[in-house]
């Protein structure tokens, strides 16, 4: 098997990094998501390109944080 970690879709499960997060073949165990670490990686102090709709959830966990 030859598919990449991310089934080509940028971000895999939190809990198992070799399964993706979204897409026909996502993880089912309800966890967070994780940027690919091979295709996905953002620079020092960016945000990973997320898919659509994800920007809210991220947007939310730095609110919380302060
Ligand atoms: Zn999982
Ligand atoms: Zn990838």
């Amino acid at each position: 098997m030859t598919r990449m970690l991310c089934d080509d879709t940028r971000w895999v499960c939190e809990n198992h990094p070799d399964q993706p997060w979204t897409g026909n073949h996502a993880c089912q165990c309800g966890g967070a998501g994780a940027p690919c670490p091979k295709c996905n990686k953002p620079g020092d102090g960016d945000i990973p390109q997320l898919p659509r709709g994800f920007r809210n959830m991220f947007e939310k966990r730095n609110r919380e944080r302060r």
